[in-house]
């Protein structure tokens, strides 16, 4: 898919999985363009990250699952890792990684 294909905004939020800065907001199950986890509020608010926590809306994954696929497939599941946006658009966009 094309990064304009999903809403980033002008301010985006950093996504728990793959650590780029590709979420609009929090709080709305936002779809990262990067890895393509579903944003789940259980798992990550602005407050704290719960890398335990399963995700019914990413398949009952936890973030630590997830970001250990990101690691080898390029997305939260092998599934996805063709449909997530190219490496040249992602280099666009902030990143911080976290070791978590
Ligand atoms: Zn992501």
């Amino acid at each position: 898919m094309k990064l304009e294909e999903f809403e980033i905004g002008v301010r985006p939020v950093q996504c728990g999985c793959c650590d780029y800065f590709s979420l609009a907001e929090r709080g709305r199950c936002l779809v990262c363009p990067v890895c393509f986890w579903e944003d789940d509020y259980d798992c990550v608010s602005n407050e704290r990250i719960c890398v335990e926590t399963r995700s019914d809306i990413n398949r009952d994954l936890t973030l630590r699952e997830a970001r250990e696929n990101f690691k080898v497939f390029g997305a939260w599941h092998s599934e996805f890792s063709e449909v997530v946006i190219s490496k040249k658009e992602r280099d666009t966009l902030r990143y911080e990684p976290r070791y978590i």
